[in-house]
């Protein structure tokens, strides 16, 4: 076989005695919601079936409880519930017989959210629901009896192996670290003890499912706990668990509940590869590093540096189902790139929703939302290449129509192209350059720098018009609103209007704290530096002490700047902001020094600076410029002219609704109606 000319490492199989992996790729574990849903297993099969077709070369599901006391929801315990998990390996396999599946075993522990949670201590885990109780010799057996049940059962089920997840602070990772083992038995006190416990499940499923059968342990590589594991204690779990007779092992980053982020946008590429090519050097094993590795290019960079034998991309499976299949053909500009964002697969996990993706509606509505060739082929305007129109435009010339993208602008992106001007959002220019393919792709025709009224579309004869003309920035009716001192988030954003050293910012949304972040950012991007980022995040990659962090406040870069960052309402800042990712941007921003103001009346703007009343005291903000982050409404005005003249125009995005609209709802939205045209 004749190596792959741009990715050879990437494209070349992996051999593990028994079995072989056609390529470097897995699809890593993630709970989708769909393990719960109505038709579930049927979901799960068209999503896991589309990823196979993808080219990817193994599969970890979401992670599967192996008893009640391991979490609710969908558990696999019994020959009835193995046999719904067939629909699934089938599909796979009938999609791809050489892709592997493997199913993930997930025991939650302290985390899991029932009151009959269990743990190798009574210690209650900061973001734990329930306090767990502590196992007695007889649980522990039963534990790791449940283990070897539920992989056996995966086997029968059809999976070619199982991932068993010992880190991130579920149960196995509880016996691990000392502050939530506290046991004085055998399966406490040291090192050697408090790893028996993950030691014992891997010989016990390893036992229970035979030798030819795919055996992954997830280890914790950096727990990010200052009284985490230390580096020799990973590399002596490491090899206990390799000669148990586990083929692989993949490394996992931080528990949890460690305030470090791991997979946020702000994350740089691949920064943690580095931690599993030092243990992969230690174990001479088989191992699969991960985190935010998202471009076919990065999985090459880091195999080929030896950091990994394969490569876990999960997020970026739901964003591009096609992702391997692109990168062998040479289509790589054709990804639909994960950015990280967090905020329809985590951030939905986190308050219980199903997983989908912001850049791709389908991913996990697979049976329910698809894109067919149109059987009547129509002339479409879309009027506004933000990311509504973008997604409108580019699935309807998929499905076959004719589309014609206006825009008033001298490039796509709409807000777009503000967003990725923020430090640590970087990632949001390869969502453009994906939509700037699919124009040519599909032969939409694309007229920038035209600003489409009514008068001008009523005479080109099409057969729907799409509005997609975004919002336009909320002016608060505050004294002074046109004092030279006051500036524009865009302007602000673009550098179009200088921005003094004492700044206030009036209003704190998702853009009024990323107008706070590139206002009190100085030097490099963390995102685009592993050393900038390890010190901002005080993690040190060279010495790796306990958990990986120094302990020591990290050093973050600040401008030369007083900044303010204000709202109305009396509740602490950035309630409001994702799930998952909220708390780094206020994290950052405090460690910076930027002041939060809540319960704030705006009085007047006026050479002196803001005045307001705090709470209702009298407070004058002495600054230099403020920058205006109040919200949005609705760009309307073409739409309204449309229906004076009688032409019928459906609205998207923005342009429809523009009270708490993001990217996630304007594309979503937009494929729908796109799907449906
Ligand atoms: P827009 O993006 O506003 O696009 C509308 C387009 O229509 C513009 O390009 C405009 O030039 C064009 N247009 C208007 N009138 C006409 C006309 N008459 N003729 C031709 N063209 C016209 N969302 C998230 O989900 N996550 C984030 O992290 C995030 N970060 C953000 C950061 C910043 C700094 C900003 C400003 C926004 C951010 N957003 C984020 C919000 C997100 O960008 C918007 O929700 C999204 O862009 C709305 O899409 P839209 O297509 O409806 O409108
Ligand atoms: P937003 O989230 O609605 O915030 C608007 C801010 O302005 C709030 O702080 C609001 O708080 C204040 N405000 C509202 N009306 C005001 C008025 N009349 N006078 C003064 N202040 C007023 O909107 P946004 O920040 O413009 O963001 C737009 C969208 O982009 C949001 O949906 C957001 O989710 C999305 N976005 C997301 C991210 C992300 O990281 N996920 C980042 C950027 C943007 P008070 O009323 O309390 O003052
Ligand atoms: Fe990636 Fe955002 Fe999609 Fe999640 S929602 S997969 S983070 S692009």
């Amino acid at each position: 076989m004749t190596a792959h000319p741009r990715y050879p490492l990437m494209f070349s199989p992996l051999d593990l005695g028994f079995t072989r992996l056609k390529n470097r790729v897995l699809m890593g574990s993630m709970h989708t919601g769909l393990e719960e849903a109505e038709n579930g297993f049927e979901r799960m099969a068209a999503y896991f079936a589309e990823r196979a077709r993808g080219g990817v070369g193994m599969i970890i599901t979401g992670g599967i409880p192996p008893n009640a006391e391991s979490g609710l929801g969908s558990r696999l315990t019994t020959p009835e519930e193995a046999a719904q998990h067939r629909i699934v390996t089938d599909a796979v396999h009938a999609a791809d017989p050489d892709v592997k599946i493997c199913m993930q075993i997930l025991h939650s522990g302290p985390l899991a959210r029932t009151p009959d949670c269990v743990a190798a201590s009574a210690v209650k885990s900061r973001i734990g629901t329930y306090k767990p109780r502590e196992l007695d010799e007889a649980g522990i057996q039963k534990q790791i009896d449940d283990f070897a049940n539920c992989a056996a059962l995966a086997k029968q089920a059809g999976y070619d192996g199982v991932e068993i997840i010992g880190s991130a602070g579920y149960l196995i990772s509880t016996f691990l670290v000392n502050k939530t083992n506290l046991r004085t038995d055998q399966w406490g006190g040291p090192f050697e003890n408090r790893m028996r416990f993950p030691v014992e499940v891997m010989r016990r499923v390893r036992a229970a499912v035979g030798p030819d059968f795919i055996l992954i342990f997830r280890i914790s590589a950096m727990d990010m706990l200052e009284d985490g594991l230390a580096w020799d204690e990973i590399v002596m779990l490491g090899k206990a668990i390799r000669d148990v007779g586990t083929n692989i092992i993949s490394t996992h980053f931080c528990w949890h509940e460690a305030p470090v982020p791991t997979i946020a946008t702000m994350v740089p590429r691949a920064a943690f590869a580095q931690v599993t090519g030092r243990l992969r050097r230690e174990l001479k094993m088989p191992m699969i590093t991960s985190n935010r590795i998202n471009m076919p290019e990065v999985v090459e960079q880091v195999l080929a540096r030896g950091d990994a034998d394969l490569v876990s991309m999960a997020r970026p499976m739901l964003a591009d189902s096609q992702l391997v299949n692109k990168a062998r053909e040479g289509r790589e500009d054709e990804i639909n790139t994960c950015i990280a964002c967090n905020q329809a697969c985590l951030d939905h996990t986190f308050t219980r929703r199903e997983t989908s993706c912001l850049v791709n509606p389908r991913a996990c509505n697979e049976t329910l939302l698809k894109y067919l060739p149109t059987p009547a082929r129509k002339r479409i305007a879309v009027v506004g290449a933000g990311p509504a129109g973008l997604a409108y435009a580019t699935v309807a010339a998929e499905r076959g129509h004719a589309v014609t993208l206006f825009e008033a602008g001298a490039e796509i992106g709409g807000q777009f192209n503000l967003a990725r001007r923020i430090p640590g959002k970087e990632e949001f220019n390869e969502t453009l350059r994906y939509y700037r393919r699919m124009i040519d792709v599909h032969g939409i025709a694309l007229r920038l720098n035209t600003r489409v009224d009514a008068a001008m579309l009523q005479g080109m004869g099409f057969d729907e018009v799409i509005v997609a003309t975004g919002i336009t920035p909320r002016q608060p009716e505050v004294d002074g609103i046109d004092h030279p001192k006051v500036v524009g988030y865009i302007d602000a954003i673009l550098g179009r209007k200088p921005i003094g050293r004492r700044v206030a910012i009036m209003g704190a949304g998702g853009i009024g704290f990323d107008v706070a972040e590139l206002v009190s950012h100085a030097g490099v991007s963390g995102a685009l530096d592993v050393a900038v980022f390890a010190r901002e995040w005080g993690i040190d990659f060279v010495n790796h002490p306990r958990g990986g962090v120094t302990g020591v406040t990290p050093q973050v870069a600040k401008a030369d700047r007083e900044v303010w960052l204000m709202q109305r309402k009396a509740d602490a800042l950035g309630k409001n902001l994702g799930r998952t990712t909220g708390w780094t941007h206020r994290m950052v921003l405090a460690r910076r020094g930027v002041n939060m103001v809540s319960g704030v009346e705006y009085r007047r703007v006026d050479d002196a600076g803001l005045h307001t009343l705090v709470n209702g005291e009298p407070r004058l903000f002495e600054v230099d410029t403020v920058i205006v982050c109040a919200g949005q409404v609705p760009l309307r005005g073409l739409h309204d002219e449309l229906l004076a003249r009688g032409v019928k125009s459906t609205l998207v995005g923005g342009a429809f609704e523009a009270a708490e609209l993001d990217a996630k709802r304007a594309i979503d939205q937009a494929s729908r109606l796109a799907a449906a045209v």
